[in-house]
């Protein structure tokens, strides 16, 4: 069986008896130069398109400077994150076919551009008890993201919420400076992956990030079940999480609803049932997981 280190882990950080970890990063500088030597051939994530994004060349993802979509006191995370200081950068390293959040992943022109010194004092005056880099995706943003704690004069726990396609410089990056990494499991295989997701190698640079940031911080693992994909990716992801994975919790979610382009897609037309998510929790704890329920 799992044990609730984990969860004993968030309390102590939530609770501050965990020193937040990008005040103790000493080499904060040292990642914001390697930061802007990744930006510059940018290989942030795997598709590692090598554009000079300072120079205003635009890869994959769009993303140019960094532009948020929204940034608000998101009350409906997993408990004990909430009240979270949500920031949603426009543009994504993905484009699923299924998108909940398309309207900000798929336009990164849209929101607005926010300098790093004011985003660090609006964080230092949110009434919550942490900040959670999401999008669209973070990994785009990570040079403008160091930028914005070197501002910071506020001691708060940073949440790393993702789709975890960063290339393993970029993992580095985040070590020391992230305490939570609340990230996005979506498939079990590479087919499913290049099929939905447009995404490549999609197992190997998961699964390496994953045992990355069970080192590097405290781990919750999403995993949005799709109808029809249980025995392809959601058993396969739950069966790899119970045999690599320690102390990490998962939150199964069965709320996916046909958004974006799902309907081009027989399988993705529907909602899931209540079977298929009985299910999918059924499996997740016979294999000793620690489900969040
Ligand atoms: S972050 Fe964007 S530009 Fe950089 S490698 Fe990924 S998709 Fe390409």
């Amino acid at each position: 069986m799992r044990t609730k280190k984990a969860l004993n882990g968030y309390f102590s950080i939530l609770e501050g008896k965990k020193r937040v970890k990008y005040l103790l990063c000493k080499n904060l500088e040292e990642k914001i130069n390697s930061a802007e030597e990744i930006l510059s051939g940018c290989h942030f994530c795997e598709r590692r398109c090598r554009v000079n994004r300072m120079d205003g060349e635009k890869g994959y993802c769009g993303v140019l400077e960094s532009r948020i979509a929204s940034e608000f006191i998101h009350l409906g995370e997993e408990p004990e994150l909430i009240p979270s200081y949500t920031i949603f950068f426009s543009g994504c390293t993905f484009t699923c076919v299924y998108c909940q959040n398309w309207d900000i992943s798929q336009y990164p022109e849209r929101g607005v551009h926010i300098q790093p010194r004011v985003l660090a004092d609006m964080i230092s005056t949110a009434r919550a008890r942490n900040v959670n880099w999401v999008g669209g995706e973070p990994t785009p943003n990570i040079y403008y993201i160091l930028d914005v704690l070197k501002h910071s004069k506020r001691n708060m726990p940073q949440i790393w919420n993702s789709n975890m396609y960063l290339t393993e410089e970029a993992m580095k990056l985040l070590d020391g400076v992230m305490d939570i990494y609340l990230t996005d499991f979506k498939y079990g295989n590479d087919r499913c992956a290049e099929r939905l997701s447009d995404a490549k190698n999609y197992t190997k640079v998961i699964r390496r990030n994953h045992m990355m940031a069970e080192k590097q911080g405290e781990v919750i693992i999403r995993h949005l079940i799709l109808p029809e994909h249980l025995e392809c990716c959601t058993k396969p992801i739950l069966q790899w999480i119970s045999e690599n994975l320690k102390n990490v919790r998962v939150n199964i979610m069965g709320q996916y609803h046909p958004e974006y382009r799902a309907m081009d897609y027989d399988e993705l037309k529907r909602r899931l049932t209540y079977d298929e998510f009985q299910e999918a929790v059924r499996f997740g704890k016979e294999l000793g997981l620690d489900i969040l329920e």
